[in-house]
């Protein structure tokens, strides 16, 4: 009798397991790529890392490409074992073959996320700045496309000849929802204060916005284009979800990095990684967020929400 009763438990014990492992959702499979930037990438992959990471719902990899002039070919990602990928890279081109196996990733509806500087990589590469939609600095000009900003509600695109890519002074300023029925902004406040952040300006582009969802002022008092900037959007790409924020520059430290602490900034990150790699977002609106008043900060990058 004894036997069948362990055997009874053992059986119990087994049904309730597969029942909990159907229940536990997969986790999201995240490739972050860095390795160069005229941006502080030691810290801001370890950062955007952490941040997956942190939220029990990613499990993130790090890709890092050799330094500036070095040997491309020991890079070769494979983009396919992943549901998202996290452009953390501002550098050399890398080669035919890694150029063809990551637009064939997008091409085939994969999901990306285009943070800050990353859209400044790849001037001259042509499919890249349709993924992107906007980008600055490295040579682009009138010839990459128009500068974008919105006026009176709208999306106004100017063609007028002048460098791509500008931002004023740091500092924190307000955010302002575009679109508040999308998964990524749904049920987050319309206005919030971002922390000490660049705001990008002037950018230019094929400008092929999908959804934009977060705009702010760029105050020409503090050296900005005096212009409203789209600064969170998606891109119109095919069957592609890529999800591109322009905050987040990064500071000299893990410690010392207010635009990556800020809670509204680690809330798109995560929110917009959720999306680009489901088409969904099941995130509730955290605690934390920041509100129109006051800026948010998450200094250990979210590590107390995943021990609760
Ligand atoms: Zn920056």
């Amino acid at each position: 009798m004894k036997v069948i009763k362990y055997l009874m438990q053992f059986l119990l014990v087994a049904v309730l397991s597969a029942i909990y492992a159907c229940n536990e959702p997969e986790p999201i499979r995240a490739l972050i790529v860095s390795g160069q930037n005229n941006h502080n990438w030691k810290v801001s992959h370890r950062a955007i890392k952490q941040i997956l990471d942190n939220s029990g719902m990613f499990i993130s990899d790090v890709v890092l490409t050799p330094p500036a002039g070095g040997d491309m070919s020991r890079f070769n990602p494979n983009f396919d074992d992943y549901d998202v990928v996290v452009l953390d890279y501002n550098g050399d081109r890398w080669g035919e073959k890694v150029d063809e196996a990551f637009l064939k990733y997008v091409q085939k509806g994969g999901g990306i996320i285009v943070y800050h500087a990353a859209d400044n990589a790849f001037a001259g590469w042509d499919e890249f700045n349709k993924i992107i939609a906007l980008g600055g600095w490295e040579g682009r000009d009138e010839k990459s496309g128009p500068y974008c900003y919105i006026k009176d509600g709208k999306m106004a695109l100017d063609s007028s000849p002048g460098r791509g890519g500008s931002h004023g002074r740091q500092r924190e300023y307000p955010m302002h929802c575009r679109n508040a029925e999308h998964p990524i902004t749904k049920e987050l406040p319309d206005n919030w204060l971002h922390a000490q952040d660049e705001m990008y300006d002037f950018m230019r582009g094929p400008a092929n916005i999908k959804d934009l969802l977060y705009s702010g002022m760029s105050d020409a008092a503090t050296g900005g284009s005096g212009r409203e900037e789209p600064l969170v959007f998606t891109v119109d790409y095919g069957k592609a979800r890529i999800f591109h924020i322009m905050l987040g520059h990064c500071g000299a430290s893990l410690e010392n990095n207010p635009a990556m602490q800020c809670a509204g900034f680690q809330t798109l990150l995560l929110r917009g990684a959720e999306w680009a790699a489901t088409g969904k977002v099941t995130q509730p609106v955290p605690n934390d967020f920041p509100t129109n008043a006051a800026v948010s900060l998450r200094k250990d990058y979210g590590r107390e929400i995943s021990s609760k």
